[in-house]
Parts: structure tokens; C-alpha cells; sequence
């Protein structure tokens, strides 16, 4: 479906090159007999059905000239548009968003997020349609990235592989409760203010490095880690509301989940201590808990992981430079 869209997309920008000039005068019909724009079919989810809607509506809009390729003045883009990356945008108020045909959930006053996987491909389609019925389409073009490869030893094997049943039930309880704490969010843009470290340090671990635990090929590097003693404050690297916050996670030990709005979250991973629980609102650099071992850990460090709508992203690329601080000694990874 995703690539059918494509197709149709890229056509109707070659159809509609000429209506970019009308449409950037201000021109939005030629006919002022013409009916109001129909509006587009927009829903939670996505199906076949939603999605031919949708195609019917751009292809309806295209028809009245309504389609035009990336006015400047109604879509403000900032972040990296990279594997891994995070692009906060701004459009108009009432607007609706798209990204490769998939429904994004925007703010009324027309903010959202966007993330783009550690593997995602070079290119993705954002499709903006505004109140008026106009649609903006951008194409996007996502710079590749390398990624290292970490090799960990050392690790309790117990946590790697060879799990006994007692320890299969936990993990699979373990991701039941993660499932139940990501089933809502916040519609507010609680990230608008920007990111910065819940913890300043050495970096011992970078997102999406090919992990080799114990000489066993695993998946990547969810998050970054940084290296900090045991009883580190670890505080909120943006205001948010706590999803989960339990000790004894198999893998994450101490895990607090912190939701930033419009299904970006924010995970932190093998904390010694919780200062947090379930439902409450926070305040960016609230302290959330403390650095710790617990859980699939070499030694104490912050992990700290970002996802939007389910995707990894790299929180370093947000959270920007480490501000000139202590750096702490030792500390492990994974
Ligand atoms: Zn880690």
C-alpha cells in the first residue's frame, strides 16, 4: 500500500509541477462556483479502506489544484533527518499529517513529531493537509548512518541466552506490562521544549551499535548509555507523564517509561532506586530515579532509550552536546 502511494504520488507531482505556481500566489480555485474541499478521510488507524480514501482525496484535491509541493511559510521542520533521527514540526493549527501513508497524531495548534529508524531508507513522504483542505507534500531525504559494532563480555550469561522457563514466563510478563503502559498518550506536545541529559558523563554505549553479548550476535543498541557511579540522580530529560516504574524488570532491572507526548517516549534501564510511579505528570529535570546495575548491566550506567510510535530513535542526536561536566569514572554498558 505504502509503495502504490508512492507511485501515485509521485505521478500527481509531475501533473500538478504548474499548479505549484498558482498555488503559492495564493490561488486555491480557479472556480469560485467550485464546492468547498471535501474534507480528507483521516483515522487512528490505518487500513486499505482509510488508505483509499485517502488516495481519493489527494486525487479529488490534485483535480482542484489544491496539491502544491512544499510551501515554506505552512511547514517548519528542525531536527535530523538521519537514520535514527527525530524532526519536531510545526505546521498550521487543525492540520493533519501523514508520513509514508501512516497517520500521525498532531496537536491542535499543528505540532508533531516524526522519527525515523535506525534502518529506515533514504527517502519518506510527509503529507500535511490543512484545515482549508490544502495538502502539502514534502519529500524527505534521510541521511544513511554507520553504526559500530560493540562487542560485550563479561555479561551474566543467565540474561543472554538459554533462558529456563521459570525465566521465558518473566521476560513474557515483563513485555505484557510494557505493552499495557504504552497503550495511551498524551496528545500535547510535552516535548516542545526540547531534550537535555538525564545524566552527564562518559559515553559507554551509542545507539544502534551492533551488539555481540558473551560472543552472541544480538539486536542493536536500543538507547545510549553513559557511565555514572551508582546512586546518580537520573532526571527527567523533558516534562512528561510516567507510564511505568517497576523494579525486577529480567533484562531492564529498575525501568521507568516517561510518555513526552504524541507516542514519544522515553525509557530509562537498570536503576537502583524509583522516585516515580504510574500516572504522575513531571517536570523536565524532576529526578525520576538512580543510576544502577540492575537487570542485563556490565556495570552502574544510565541507559536511556527514545521511541516514537514503537521506533528507536537516538536520543543523543536530541539531547545534543554533553554540557562541560564530571566525568564519571567506570561504569559498564548494554
Ligand atoms: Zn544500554
Amino acid at each position: 500500500m505504502i509503495a502504490m502511494a508512492w507511485k501515485f504520488l509521485l505521478a500527481a507531482g509531475a501533473a500538478t509541477l504548474a499548479g505549484c505556481v498558482a498555488a503559492s500566489t495564493g490561488a486555491k480555485s480557479a472556480e469560485p462556483a467550485a464546492a468547498p474541499p471535501a474534507p480528507v478521510a483521516e483515522a487512528e488507524e490505518s487500513d486499505p479502506q482509510q488508505n483509499a480514501g485517502f488516495d481519493a482525496a489527494m486525487a479529488d484535491a490534485e483535480k482542484r489544484q489544491l496539491v502544491f509541493d512544499d510551501p515554506a511559510t505552512s511547514l517548519s521542520l528542525k531536527g535530523d533527518l538521519v537514520q535514527g533521527g527525530l524532526v519536531f514540526v510545526q505546521t498550521l493549527p487543525g492540520a493533519k499529517a501523514r508520513l509514508d501513508g501512516e497517520p500521525v497524531l498532531v496537536s491542535e495548534d499543528g505540532r508533531f513529531v516524526l522519527g525515523f529508524g535506525r534502518d529506515h531508507g533514504a527517502t519518506a513522504l510527509l503529507v500535511v493537509t490543512h484545515a482549508d483542505g490544502s495538502i502539502v507534500r514534502r519529500a524527505l531525504t534521510i541521511a544513511d548512518r554507520d553504526f559500530p559494532v560493540d562487542r560485550i563480555d563479561g555479561l551474566d550469561q543467565s540474561k543472554v541466552s538459554g533462558f529456563t522457563a521459570e525465566q521465558l514466563a518473566q521476560i513474557e510478563a515483563d513485555k505484557e506490562k510494557k505493552k499495557a503502559a504504552r497503550a495511551t498518550t498524551e496528545t500535547a506536545p510535552l516535548w516542545s521544549a526540547g531534550f537535555s541529559w538525564p545524566v552527564t558523563g562518559r559515553i559507554s554505549g551509542v545507539f544502534g551499535s551492533q551488539r555481540i553479548l558473551n560472543g552472541e550476535a544480538k539486536t542493536p543498541h536500543s538507547g545510549v548509555d553513559v557511565a555514572a557511579p551508582s546512586g546518580t540522580p537520573v532526571k527527567a530529560p523533558a516534562p512528561g507523564v510516567v507510564r511505568l516504574a517497576e523494579t525486577g524488570m529480567y533484562f531492564e532491572g529498575g525501568l521507568v517509561l516517561i510518555d513526552h507526548g504524541q507516542w514519544l517516549e522515553s525509557a530509562f534501564l537498570h536503576l537502583s532506586r524509583i522516585d516515580v510511579k504510574p500516572g504522575d505528570r513531571i517536570a523536565a529535570g524532576q529526578v525520576i530515579g538512580a543510576v544502577g546495575a540492575t537487570g542485563r548491566a556490565t556495570g552502574p550506567h544510565m541507559h536511556w532509550s527514545l521511541k516514537w510510535t514503537g521506533t528507536l530513535v537516538d536520543p543523543q542526536l536530541v539531547a545534543g552536546d554533553m554540557p562541560a561536566a564530571e566525568k564519571a569514572a567506570g561504569g559498564g554498558g548494554n
